[in-house]
């Protein structure tokens, strides 16, 4: 899952990058409206974490123009909890208005909440067939036997998961996989599908000629 965070405030920045990258979702973080509007246009995101006072412009701005192309969840996440504030971002589309200072484990529970939302799950739980993976605790199991995966192994999964019946492209995989600081090898992609094929069983992951890779509903 790939999260970007509006948020001009270095130091809860920094403190919300660390606590979600430990929970393994891939971060891009930027301070200003301009820049944050420049990276949805380039990059799929999974979710945005929205402050609202940003030094160039108004988050809710961010909100307005991001909301004319993405249907994306945004958390808005404010020091302004007055009312007027809340409904204005809501009514703009924002899903979610968290005021701070905010618990970290409230903010990850309404974020896994909005990204169930947003992908049709109802709970923590996705399953193919005999493949199990509870994206709370990111367990994974095939055949009721615990599979281990590297944190990108089961990004990849999960994203296929969450989207079966859809053929997902390398361009929109990658970006759910790596963030702008990450150097990615050419060949990164096929490796890791190889990988999950040995590891749970190879006619999860059906090979697209030419588009990409995808889970077929079952
Ligand atoms: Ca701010």
């Amino acid at each position: 899952m790939r999260v970007l965070i509006l948020e001009d405030d270095q130091q809860l920045a920094l403190g919300l990058i660390q606590t979600l990258q430990n929970e393994h979702y891939v971060v891009d973080h930027f301070d200003k409206v301009q820049l944050g509007l420049n990276a949805t246009s380039q990059e799929h995101y999974d979710l945005v974490l929205l402050d609202l006072g940003l030094p160039d412009a108004d988050g809710f701005s961010f909100l307005k123009a991001f909301r004319q192309h993405h249907t994306t969840p945004v958390l808005i996440l404010t020091a302004r909890d007055s009312i007027d504030d809340k409904i204005h971002g809501l009514d703009l589309g924002a899903d979610d208005y968290l005021p701070k200072p905010f618990d970290i484990n409230e903010l990850q529970a309404r974020m896994r909440a909005l990204l169930r939302r947003s992908s049709g799950q109802a709970n923590n739980t996705l399953e193919y067939g005999d493949v199990c993976i509870d994206t709370q605790s990111r367990q994974v199991s095939f055949q009721n036997n615990p599979v281990t995966l590297s944190r990108r192994e089961y990004n990849l999964l999960e994203v296929l998961m969450q989207n079966q019946g859809k053929v997902m492209s390398r361009t929109s995989l990658e970006q759910s996989l790596y963030s702008w600081q990450d150097d990615i090898e050419s060949n990164a992609l096929e490796v890791h599908i190889h990988n999950l094929r040995k590891k749970i069983y190879g006619k999860l992951i059906t090979t697209v000629r030419g588009v990409g890779y995808t889970v077929i509903t079952l």
